[in-house]
């Protein structure tokens, strides 16, 4: 999937437009498994070029300063992880070099002589004249969501820690006999690759089948393994860069968690499933997936029902603006903006610009690491030639809420999957091993759903799987369990050897009646174990 290239020659530098020589060369990346990977830096996309025209390379070549020859031309630096003539074509015009235009091959020689005047295109600012919008979404690495992902992460910290800019940084990167050390999977990687490239697993073979995402993250918080896109295409990095809204994924992070610290709720406290807004209002408000009200209700079966009116009515109680401060500050949320602190966006996912994948799965993490977050980390440490750091990563730890709390929201996720009225019970894996996680729905101003998720966790692994397309167009013809039974084939290819969650001790277990949420008693007939902290069980059944 990679291609292994060692390339040392002097090319002209990134930085600084021509006035210095800099050799780009592979950095060597060591994974979690002690195998090594060198970081593509030649033919990502493969030019023919006995079908261009010599005079064109040529120019392009001496305006980065290297001989004209092909080896050259497929490693020439057009920017940020940039290397090569297919790729930078793809990237800047999105066009393969073979249809590029005579303007178009004066302005990739443009390019090449100085690409930092470019940069701006590339990360997200206004795009010089003649150069396509579409180009800066373009994946830098291609095949390798991970490895672009964790350029971008090192580039950061990079800057950050050595206080240089971007292009410094990158060329710092990209110097001989640089070393990263990673905590990619490869074995976990393959597991995701073998379902993202088998069709089967979408159950759907026609061409209009949408695009999916998966970040896999461990229980020491790095991220292991990233999907950027169904049937090899990577075009957008989906599990990174790519925001979505993720529906009701967001409950058991944005209300319940912040509800259950704060005394609001326990496991199986009664909460009110009818819709607030439906005096002098024309529509009830907010609807249940089902259309089913079913009143008086227990925690428990309003989250495993996925119940919109039990957390609008609990965000209320909150204030969304606490939620949306939980999020950012506990959980480690980056992309979420002050009109996210709306009710619907708390209650029920419909976010203003989205979250992605891989920080979703770093929050959803703290259910089983006994409530500790960590920001999601794709690398340990950066070296060069002479063994000196260039940056490291520690992954920001914080306790982001009780151990004893994490392991009460965890029970609650638990019941999603183990319990046959759960909605992701779908997320079963065959041979029993402990699985809790949530589902997420996203619909359009029409009521048709245009984006499905599901995050789960095992008690080694998190990952979030989401489904939809590029544009948001509607998805009503794909399977509502498809992220859950996507998310269920990773895992049962994954290396597990764990199959059960550590129980806290500070958390008790009673048997609660299901009617009333209180203790059970002789007289109740329906009833389910509950989980408590110590010191904290409810009251006895008052109904039977
Ligand atoms: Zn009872």
């Amino acid at each position: 999937m990679l291609t292994a290239a060692l390339l040392c020659f002097p090319l002209t530098a990134c930085s600084d437009g021509g006035k210095a020589a800099h050799e780009y060369a592979s950095p060597t990346v060591t994974a979690a498994d002690g195998s090594t990977y060198e970081l593509p830096v030649s033919k990502l996309y493969p030019v023919d070029y006995s079908g261009l025209e010599a005079d064109y390379i040529a120019s392009v070549c001496s305006a980065a300063g290297a001989e004209y020859t092909e080896e050259n031309a497929d490693s020439i630096c057009f920017g940020e992880n940039i290397f090569g003539i297919g790729l930078a074509s793809v990237v800047y015009f999105g066009k393969y070099a073979s249809r590029l235009d005579t303007s178009e091959w004066k302005k990739l020689a443009e390019i090449a002589a100085s690409p930092a005047d470019f940069a701006s295109a590339l990360t997200g600012g206004r795009a010089p004249d003649g150069i396509s919008p579409q180009a800066m979404y373009a994946s830098r690495i291609p095949d390798s969501a991970y490895f672009d992902a964790m350029v971008e992460e090192i580039v950061r910290d990079m800057t950050a820690q050595r206080n240089c800019a971007r292009e410094k940084a990158f060329e710092l990167l990209y110097s001989e006999g640089v070393t990263i050390e990673t905590p990619f999977s490869p074995s976990m990687q393959a597991a995701v690759d073998k379902v993202y490239t088998d069709q089967s697993s979408f159950s759907d073979t026609s061409d209009s089948f949408p695009q999916s995402a998966c970040a896999v993250t461990d229980m020491d918080g790095s991220v292991i393994a990233l999907a950027a896109g169904n049937r090899g295409n990577t075009a957008y990095n989906r599990a990174y860069r790519t925001l979505h809204p993720i529906g009701s994924s967001i409950k058991p992070l944005s209300v319940y968690t912040p509800a259950l610290t704060r005394g609001l709720i326990s496991f199986s406290s009664i909460v009110s499933d009818e819709p607030t807004m439906n005096e002098g209002t024309p529509q009830a408000w907010p609807r249940n997936y089902n259309r089913v009200y079913d009143g008086d209700i227990t925690v428990t079966y309003a989250l495993r029902q996925s119940k919109n009116t039990v957390p609008v009515r609990l965000v209320t109680e909150l204030g969304g603006e606490n939620c949306l401060s939980f999020m950012r500050s506990e959980l480690g949320f980056t992309t979420l903006t002050d009109k996210d602190a709306d009710t619907s966006a708390m209650a029920l996912g419909y976010l203003d610009r989205g979250v992605s994948m891989t920080e979703l799965a770093a929050a959803y993490s703290i259910f089983g690491r006994q409530g500790a977050y960590s920001a999601p980390r794709f690398y340990t440490r950066v070296t060069d030639k002479n063994g000196n750091v260039l940056a490291k990563s520690d992954g920001e730890q914080r306790q982001a809420i009780s151990s004893a709390d994490a392991w009460i929201m965890n029970r609650l996720l638990y019941y999603n999957i183990s319990k046959d009225d759960g909605i992701a019970m779908s997320a079963r894996l065959d041979d029993g091993s402990e699985v809790i996680g949530k589902t997420g729905t996203v619909d359009n101003d029409s009521g048709s759903d245009t984006d499905r998720l599901f995050v789960g966790l095992t008690p080694e692994y998190c990952a979030a799987v989401w489904i939809g397309y590029d544009d948001a167009s509607v998805i009503d013809h794909t399977e509502y369990k498809l992220p859950a039974s996507i998310w269920k084939r990773i895992m049962e290819l994954a290396d597990r050897k764990v199959s059960s969650f550590t129980p806290d001790p500070d958390v008790v277990t009673a048997e609660y009646c299901t009617e009333s949420g209180g203790l059970a008693g002789s007289g109740c007939t329906d009833t389910e174990t509950g989980y408590y902290r110590s010191g904290a069980l409810p009251y006895p059944c008052d109904k039977h």
